[in-house]
C-alpha cells in the first residue's frame, strides 16, 4: 500500500511533508510528519490560547501521521471529547494532502488555571475517535479509544494496542517561536510500527485496518529483540528534533536509525484547506426547517454561517431557501 520506489536518503528540506521509511532489518516501518505553514495558518487564524493551540498541533501532527496512509481519496478524522477546558477538538485530513482543525475551549476555565495545565488535563476524561471514510462504495471505519487523564500520545498507543494489535510508538511535537512581529507555530510527528513479515496473517501497515479479513491477528510479542531496539532507538528523538526547521524529516531519520540503515519513500505535501464551500452550506441550510431558518435570521435579515475550521462568514438572504418550498 506504500509506494515502492524508495530513494537514497538525500534533503527534500521541506516543511509540511509526511515521509514513509522503513527501517527492514527490524521489520519497522512509519512516517515522519513535519508541518510549518500548513498548522501555523490554523492556529494562527483562530488566535488560540498557547496551551490549546499546542493541544490542537499535537492532534494535527498525529491525524497527517494516520490519515497520509490513505491514498488518492478518502478522508481521516480525528476527534476528541472530553470533560477538559478543552472539550473538543476536530482534525479532518482529505486525502491526498488537505488538513483543516478546529478546538473548542472553555476560557474561564483555561484562565483559571493560568495555563498550568498538561495536555492531557486539558483533554480530561472522554474519549478520542479515529474515523476513516474511503469514499465511494468503501466502509466507513471508526476507532474509538477511552481518555482517561493521558495525552494525545499515549491515547494513540492505546488505540494501536487495543483496536490494531500493532505495536506502535509515536511521538508529537509542537513549538510556538516567538519574533519581533509575532509568533510562528510548528508541529512534528513521528510514527514507528513493528510489522514482521514472517508474522502470517500479518496486517497491512498502513490504515484502515477495517479491510482485514474478520478473525486476522497478529501475535503481539512486546519484547521481541527487534521491536525493542527500534523502539529505543525511535524514542530518543527529542522534541526540537521534530520542530526543528532546519533538519530535514530524511537526516532525523538518519539520526536515528542509521545504524540498521533507514530507506525512504516518496514524500507527500501536505496543504492547509478547507473543504466548506457556498454549495455545501446551502445543501445544509436546505435540510433544516422553514421555522428553523427563521429562527437563524439575524438583525440584519440574513442568515450568517461562520465556517469552524477556517473562520469564513457567509450570509445568506432567506428567502431564497422559501421559493418553492
Ligand atoms: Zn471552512
Amino acid at each position: 500500500m506504500m509506494a515502492q520506489t524508495s530513494r537514497p536518503v538525500s534533503d527534500s528540506g521541506l516543511d509540511d511533508v509526511a515521509l514513509p521509511f522503513a527501517v527492514e532489518p527490524l521489520d519497522v516501518r512509519g512516517r515522519v510528519v513535519r508541518l510549518g505553514p500548513s498548522v501555523d495558518a490554523i492556529l494562527t487564524r483562530h488566535g488560540y490560547p498557547a496551551p490549546v493551540a499546542r493541544l490542537l498541533g499535537e492532534a494535527a501532527a498525529l491525524t497527517v501521521l494516520l490519515g497520509s496512509a490513505l491514498k488518492m481519496e478518502g478522508r481521516f478524522q480525528l476527534q476528541t471529547r472530553g470533560d477538559g477546558p478543552v472539550d473538543m477538538l476536530v482534525v479532518d485530513f482529505d486525502a491526498p494532502d488537505r488538513l483543516r482543525a478546529f478546538a473548542r475551549f472553555d476560557a474561564e476555565r483555561l484562565d483559571q488555571a493560568r495555563g498550568g495545565l498538561s495536555p492531557a488535563e486539558l483533554l480530561g476524561s472522554g474519549h478520542l475517535a479515529f474515523t476513516i471514510e474511503q469514499g465511494g462504495d468503501l466502509s466507513r471505519y471508526q476507532g474509538v479509544v477511552a481518555l482517561t487523564g493521558q495525552g494525545l500520545e499515549e491515547a494513540a498507543h492505546e488505540y494501536f494496542r487495543q483496536s490494531e494489535q500493532i505495536p506502535t510508538l509515536v511521538r508529537l511535537a509542537v513549538a510556538e517561536s516567538v519574533t519581533g512581529g509575532g509568533s510562528t507555530w510548528r508541529a512534528g510527528g513521528l510514527m514507528a510500527q513493528f510489522l514482521p513479515e514472517a508474522s502470517p496473517g500479518r496486517r497491512q501497515p498502513d490504515l484502515p485496518p477495517g479491510d482485514a479479513p474478520e478473525g486476522t491477528q497478529i501475535d503481539e510479542t512486546p519484547e521481541d529483540d527487534a521491536w525493542m531496539e527500534a523502539k529505543s532507538l525511535a524514542a530518543t528523538v527529542e522534541d526540537h528534533e521534530l520542530v526543528d526547521p532546519l533538519l530535514s524529516s530524511e537526516r532525523l531519520l538518519y539520526r536515528l536509525f542509521h545504524e540498521r540503515g533507514v530507506k525512504v519513500f516518496e514524500p507527500r505535501l501536505i496543504k492547509e484547506a478547507c473543504r466548506c464551500s457556498d454549495l455545501r452550506i446551502r445543501d445544509m441550510l436546505r435540510q433544516f426547517t422553514a421555522q428553523e431558518r427563521r429562527d437563524m435570521i439575524g438583525d440584519d435579515g440574513r442568515i450568517g454561517v461562520t465556517c469552524e475550521f477556517c473562520s469564513t462568514h457567509r450570509a445568506y438572504d432567506p428567502l431564497e431557501f422559501e421559493a418553492g418550498a
